[in-house]
């Protein structure tokens, strides 16, 4: 390719980084004083924010446009904000704003306060089963209204899942660099996500040999098997010493319900689980009888009024003004799952 070739190609890119942002600044700290930094990414920096006219603090991820010269990179924060764009859920984070400097793109999020559930469960070692059911209550109802948006999260766990805010029960999903647009025609490809919760379909891909099988939103709830999993023992039910050898065992399902971990949890509890972990997508529960299992149908539906109240409540204060073009197109989707092909498990 020759040097003008190039230079064509990285200004279509920048082209594409500004028409997603809502604004393009010259300096970020025109708009928002920037803070400390509160989580890290594969290519980006989460970091509190005030915003200097509202003076209302703000999560920003921090993303380096240089980083967005890669093809493959740019198309996963496209479809990352073409999705955040379309989600509003009180257990799923709110995107406020995207703003583009000529170095960076600030993806600006609700700043939620209160930690990840990673910590929580390593302070706590595990749950005990009531708070544990009206957590994974609301973990499955941000779940739900991804599925029925037929949109994939493919990176369920425990990092991805924070707390509004210290001492606070509730909880919100975030990280969406790894979702994808499902449909019939056109399931998910490549292989996403983090070794202890990916689904044994979605290592079909691990060879990069082309030879994957296509996948679903049954994904999802294999991940929310190994979640619930570690949530209720505080320990992980596949381990290997090596990558290889714990991908092995996730992909034949093996796992155990150790007495030491597990002889206080209820039989319920480890039935829900043992039917999300199940290697075959058709044998595995779909979200629908994993809302009805009788281990949670009683949290689920505690869960449903308190979304209901809460939708009811964001409307009145944010009344719709304008229709904000959410569509994501054929090709977008098309990309979004291509690009991920060569993503490497972390
Ligand atoms: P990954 O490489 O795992 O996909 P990422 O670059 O997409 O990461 P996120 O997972 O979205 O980044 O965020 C990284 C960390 O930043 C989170 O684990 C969390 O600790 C923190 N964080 C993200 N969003 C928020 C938020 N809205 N409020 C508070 N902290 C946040």
């Amino acid at each position: 390719m020759s040097l003008d070739e190039v230079n064509v190609e990285l200004q279509g890119r920048r082209a594409r980084l500004k028409a997603l942002a809502d604004a393009d600044v010259t300096n970020i700290s025109a708009v928002y004083s920037m803070g400390e930094e509160l989580g890290r990414g594969r290519f980006s920096v989460v970091r509190g924010a005030i915003h200097l006219k509202e003076n209302v603090g703000y999560a920003v991820k921090e993303v380096e446009n240089e980083s967005l010269d890669d093809e493959e990179n740019l198309e996963a924060l496209e479809t990352e904000i073409k999705i955040l764009r379309k989600l509003r859920h009180p257990h799923i984070v709110n995107l406020k704003e995207v703003v583009t400097t000529e170095t960076f793109t600030y993806i600006v999020m609700e700043l939620l306060s209160g930690g990840e559930l990673f910590h929580r469960i390593v302070e706590k070692g595990c749950f005990p089963e009531e708070e544990a059911q009206r957590l994974f209550a609301q973990i499955l109802m941000s779940m739900n209204y991804l599925h029925e948006m037929n949109i994939v999260h493919r990176d369920v766990k425990p990092e991805n899942i924070l707390y509004c805010s210290t001492g606070a029960n509730e909880i919100k999903l975030i990280d969406f660099g790894y979702a994808g647009i499902w449909s019939v025609e056109k399931p998910l490809t490549g292989l996403c996500g983090t070794p202890d919760y990916v689904a044994p379909e979605v290592l079909s891909w691990y060879d990069d040999d082309e030879t994957g099988k296509p996948y679903g939103k049954g994904s999802d709830m294999w991940s929310m098997g190994v979640l619930l999993y570690v949530i209720l023992s505080g320990c992980s039910p596949f381990n290997g010493e090596e990558e290889e050898q714990l991908l092995k065992l996730v992909a034949e399902a093996k796992y155990e319900f150790y007495e030491k971990e597990w002889e206080h949890i209820s039989a319920e509890a480890k039935d829900l689980i043992s039917k999300l972990l199940v290697v075959d997508t058709a044998d595995r529960l779909t979200m629908e009888q994993t809302l009805a299992h009788p281990w949670v149908w009683k949290a689920v539906e505690r869960a449903r009024e308190n979304v209901t109240t809460r939708s009811i409540e964001a409307a009145k204060q944010n009344p719709p003004t304008a229709q904000v073009d959410v569509h994501i197109n054929e090709d977008t989707s098309a990309k979004a799952t291509a690009s991920c092909s060569s993503c490497t498990i972390l």
